[in-house]
């Protein structure tokens, strides 16, 4: 699932758009065979001749905004969206096989929102102001990629009685911690500050829940420069084609008995919350 370094990636790249004139937002047949998709239309049709202004981010979520119109678009990728800009609808990439909108613009580049497995969502609010009070996005905690990582927020909000009590690996894919971290940067940042996935939050000393927050911080803006992670198993590429790199430097994800790259150990798998985490027993102790 994309993250916040890709979702932020995928956003910098989507700004191409920004300034330019709606000509139709189009669901497109096969969209039509998903409930949330259905009879739609016509509420995206009050979108056409506007111009996009911006597109903010919020964790994992991003909203379009338009000119004089006061909706917006809210817009998750969900499991396996991606944005793909094309200049002629006839010529769309091959691998666009699942596409759901598509934004016509008047001049190029125009975007096809392609979503295999149909996690993703692309949903009019009547407002901005509607879209922020809307409780996935209220309810977010720090932004992971806001540079320098807010350590003292971070620590604030780790002691709250819910987290305290939880596996740390299941705590830190809670978006109201930290927005934007899923399971790749969790597993990838919990190796980093040397801490194992199922220590219960309240055991972890001072220090040890300092170097998570600096290690959050850290593993998330290296892979915001990267491009973000694309995987064998994830198709995420930027709508422009480019893939991230991130991967290059994983230490622990989907590394399973492969040998830990300081210890040689071989590499742990174990499922938190129907997520697999991966972890070096003997770098990241119990206790
Ligand atoms: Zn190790």
């Amino acid at each position: 699932m994309p993250e916040g370094p890709e979702v932020e990636n995928v956003r910098q790249e989507l700004l191409q758009l920004v300034s330019k004139q709606v000509e139709q937002i189009r669901l497109t047949p096969l969209s039509q065979k998903y409930p949330k998709y259905q009879d739609k239309q016509a509420l995206f049709t009050q979108f056409n001749e506007k111009v996009l202004t911006e597109i903010v981010r919020f964790g994992k979520f991003l909203v379009w905004r338009f000119k004089d119109i006061n909706a917006v678009i809210l817009n998750h990728l969900g499991m396996t969206g991606r944005w793909c800009f094309f200049s002629d609808i006839k010529n769309l990439p091959a691998s666009a096989k699942h596409v759901k909108i598509i934004i016509q613009m008047y001049t190029p580049p125009s975007a096809i929102f392609d979503d295999t497995r149909n996690f993703g969502q692309f949903r009019v609010f009547e407002s901005f102001e509607t879209v922020v009070n809307y409780p996935p996005i209220r309810q977010l905690g720090i932004d992971g990629l806001t540079s320098p990582f807010p350590l003292e927020e971070f620590l604030t909000r780790l002691e709250k009685k819910n987290f305290e009590n939880q596996p740390v690996g299941e705590v830190l894919l809670n978006q109201r911690l930290v927005a934007g971290v899923g399971n790749i940067y969790k597993t990838e940042s919990l190796f980093h500050a040397k801490i194992n996935p199922n220590r219960i939050v309240r055991t972890l000393s001072d220090t040890e829940r300092e170097e998570l927050g600096l290690a959050i911080g850290e593993i998330l803006q290296k892979a915001l420069l990267d491009k973000g992670s694309t995987l064998n198993f994830q198709p995420y590429e930027l709508p422009s084609g480019e893939r991230g790199n991130a991967q290059s430097w994983h230490k622990v994800y989907n590394r399973e008995g492969k040998p830990c790259l300081i210890c040689e150990n071989p590499i742990r798998r174990s499922v938190q919350k129907g997520r697999s985490t991966f972890y070096c027993s003997q770098c990241q102790k119990k206790s």
